[in-house]
């Protein structure tokens, strides 16, 4: 077999072969394909598509292309979810203790952020202490013993897709639906749980900007997922406005910590409560609505704030933060975003909002900067809310404070005050099963 005659197929706009996707998937991993040949091969394919079998194979050669992670030690239905990514999400910090609190095992590999998007394990190493890098023996005892735990993603999961990502970054290949559905259900696979639940977003601040877009990679990877003998459903949510009030790691601990208090109503808690009713359906076979009522009283009762609590001390960290928030890391400075004129605010570019976040310190230009995990954001309004000339809008926060001028001048790029009210989405827009 030559890669050279599998590009030109592709060029062609025929349908590769198993043989020939896991040929050019193995020989880019082991390094005898060239960057140079993929690239011409992903841009063929970025053209010309691929047909569902042909997703199917790239996916599965991308998954096996490293380790897999053995959960059969987990006693119980383990069950995963992943975020398309978006400004303010922290929902895996709400859901997974809700489910561990419902009888569902959340043994669960998270990722940090890059550019203007946040990630889970950024978030949660702004506890004091959280080690996000177990033993895979530790990973599934602490699973056992308290339903969930989440650690960073191991060096060796789906290699071909980390090397293929890299690639597509610098060579215009990212949004493509066949290869984002390939990657996300690759890493999925590999990491083993039998249920997964996508949350697809849509909207400015998101990868997919359409309900229609997002419809169509939340099929694919449904059926990417059951072709694959795992129970997977994907649920579309809204990211035209950032997810709750907080955007940057402690201060999102702190929002989740609220919202499992029962503090916080609104868009997180539904989202959060969404997506967890999904991933409990299904771990029990029992329909959204009755695992709904479920979940809502996971909160209502304690149960889940208590399964977050024992899973912080587990992994290491301060489980007093969930009585006592002021031991979360926080920023020296703080700066008021004022309005200025009256009117109805609105997020016109959420990507915006989270490249001031990052730019106050909560996130990475490069995957080796460090972080401020006290830089952020308070949003004070949301889309819709009527403003006057000189209210604050929002609150940054950071312990550089010569990156507020830049922060603030992205933050007014991503927002606006019109005369016109805009109505917020509603959060969760339908479910791809
Ligand atoms: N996230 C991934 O893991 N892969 C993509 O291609 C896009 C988003």
């Amino acid at each position: 077999m030559r890669i050279c005659d599998i590009i030109q197929k592709k060029k062609e706009g025929r349908a590769l072969s198993r043989d020939e996707i896991s040929f050019f998937v193995n020989g880019f991993t082991n390094g005898s394909i060239k960057d140079y040949q993929m690239s011409a091969l992903l841009m063929a394919i970025w053209f010309n598509s691929m047909n569902d079998d042909e997703i199917s194979a790239l996916t599965l050669a991308m998954a096996h292309s490293g380790d897999t992670v053995d959960l059969s030690g987990v006693d119980g239905f383990t069950v995963d979810k992943h975020s398309t990514g978006g400004v303010g999400d922290k929902t895996t910090l709400i859901t997974a203790p809700i489910v561990a609190a419902c009888g569902g095992k959340v043994a669960k590999m998270s990722g940090r952020g890059l550019g203007h998007t946040g990630g889970t394990i950024d978030k949660l190493e702004s506890i004091p202490g959280f080690n996000t890098s177990l033993s895979k023996e530790q990973f599934i005892k602490n699973v056992n013993a308290c339903g969930l735990c989440v650690v960073g993603q191991t060096g060796n999961l789906a290699p071909a897709d980390k090397k293929i990502y890299a690639l597509r970054d610098v060579t215009a290949t990212v949004d493509s639906i066949p290869l984002i559905a390939s990657s996300i259900m690759s890493k999925k696979l590999a990491a083993g749980s039998k249920g997964i639940v996508l949350d697809v977003k849509t909207g400015s601040g998101a990868f997919m900007k359409t309900v229609e877009s997002a419809t169509l990679l939340a099929e694919k990877m449904v059926s990417i997922g059951k072709s694959a003998g795992r129970k997977t459903v994907a649920v579309i949510t809204d990211m035209s406005a950032p997810l709750g009030r907080a955007v940057g790691n402690s201060l999102e601990v702190e929002e989740a910590v609220r919202v499992l208090r029962g503090e916080q109503s609104g868009e997180l808690l539904d989202v959060s409560v969404e997506l967890a009713a999904n991933m409990l359906s299904l771990v029990h076979s029992k329909s959204v609505d009755e695992c709904r009522a479920d979940a809502l009283r996971s909160i209502n009762d304690g149960s889940a704030l208590e399964k977050f609590r024992l899973a912080v001390g587990l992994q290491g960290g301060d489980g007093r933060i969930v009585d006592d928030l002021s031991l979360l890391p926080k920023a020296r400075f703080k700066r008021e975003v004022t309005a200025a004129e009256s009117g109805y605010f609105e997020f016109c570019d959420v990507q915006k909002v989270g490249e001031a976040s990052s730019a106050l310190g909560a996130g990475r230009q490069t995957k080796e900067d460090s972080i401020d995990y006290a830089a952020g954001i308070i949003l004070n309004k949301k889309n819709g809310d009527f403003v006057e000339r000189g209210e604050s809008v929002a609150t940054l926060y950071t312990n550089k404070e010569e990156s507020f001028e830049l922060a603030e001048s992205l933050f007014k790029l991503g927002t606006a005050v019109s005369s016109d009210t805009k109505q917020g989405n509603s959060p969760i827009i339908k479910t791809v099963s």
